[in-house]
């Protein structure tokens, strides 16, 4: 159903970057060594997302952009403990009804790729020697009310720009690219997560800051939190993850700011990359479409292990 679609893409699809955070997980959850995404007018004009994943069969294919084809699930109990990070099968759909939208793949194995240009079109032979490539263009083309919503091409850039790094920097295993129009913005070999958070936070991150490295039973925190000397954290420059999956999350914020303000008493803007392993079984992250949102089922242990990783972490600065 159209309709339907269209009103679930307001959920899903707000804007351009909400396009390539989808795009860009289900080319994670895909196993790809490698991805490079190539923007045209800050995403508005076109998104199109290449992969080396494991591809998708012709039948699959055609069922990508209808809804509720998700592979994610196999049954009820694993939505308990969702390890991929989609899992709803509304978001191809959802880009579909609102953008033209074509997929090229090529499963593991095929003799040769295939291709759907929309919703309902049968899937024809197409040449890609490996992977996937997803290609979203005129975002709301069929919905000019939302286009009028849409920012300036700086702006909608800038958003994807935070999308791609996001993935980027929970993934240093995985090669990634972006280019927006014709200029190469990020290029980043496969690497390990300190030297990924040096491309992409500046080498200026990582000499004013500390690596916090604290284990406490089934809880882990890895990463790095700046000291005061850092000057150019701004509010973006502020990433957690929660088992690889970028959140924004009121009680972690604060138990970070807490340990700022215990152990320097200040620093107003702690520019931070943290990630933190957690039993996937206490935590609910099937809060919001966007997925930005968890809820820990023990906060206050969450808190707690945060706020002392932190305070440790600074402590040690001699600061
Ligand atoms: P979800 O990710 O929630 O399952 P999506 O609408 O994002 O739903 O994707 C639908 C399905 O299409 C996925 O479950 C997956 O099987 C397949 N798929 C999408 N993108 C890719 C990709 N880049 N590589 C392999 N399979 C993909
Ligand atoms: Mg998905």
């Amino acid at each position: 159903d159209p309709l339907i679609n269209q009103i679930a893409a307001g959920e899903v699809v707000e804007r351009p970057a909400s396009v390539l955070k989808e795009v860009l997980e289900n080319a994670v959850d895909a196993d790809s060594q490698a991805i490079e995404v190539l923007l045209e007018a800050g995403g508005v004009r076109r998104i199109r997302i290449s992969d080396d994943g494991c591809g998708i069969d012709k039948d699959d294919l055609a069922l990508a952009l209808e809804r509720h084809a998700t592979s994610k699930i196999a049954s009820l109990e694993d939505l308990e403990s969702v390890a991929t990070m989609g899992f709803r099968g509304e978001a191809l759909a959802a880009i579909a009804s609102v953008a033209r939208t074509s997929i090229t793949s090529r499963a593991r194995g095929a003799g040769h790729a295939w291709r759907v240009e929309g919703p309902g079109r049968a899937p024809e032979p197409a040449p890609l020697n490996h992977g996937t490539v997803v290609d979203v263009q005129e975002l709301y083309y069929n919905t000019p009310a939302r286009r009028k919503f849409l920012k300036t091409e700086g702006t909608e850039f800038a958003h994807c720009d935070e999308a791609f790094r996001r993935v980027a920097l929970a993934r240093p295993d995985i090669a990634m690219q972006l280019t927006h129009n014709g200029r190469v913005s990020h290029r980043l070999p496969a690497s390990d997560m300190t030297r990924r958070v040096g491309l992409l936070m500046g080498d200026d991150f990582l000499e004013h800051a500390r690596a916090v490295s604290v284990e406490a039973g089934p809880l882990q925190l890895t990463g790095f939190a700046s000291l005061p000397a850092y000057s150019r954290a701004s509010r973006d420059a502020q990433y957690f993850f929660v088992n690889g999956r970028f959140v924004r999350d009121k009680l972690l914020t604060h138990a970070i700011r807490q340990a700022y303000r215990d152990i320097l008493h200040g620093s107003r803007h702690p520019a931070y990359v943290l990630f933190l392993q957690i039993d996937p079984r206490t935590v609910d992250v099937n809060v919001h479409p966007a997925k930005i949102e968890i809820r820990f089922r023990e906060s206050r242990a969450v808190h707690q292990f945060v706020y002392h990783a932190v305070e440790r972490a600074l402590g040690h600065s001699g600061a």
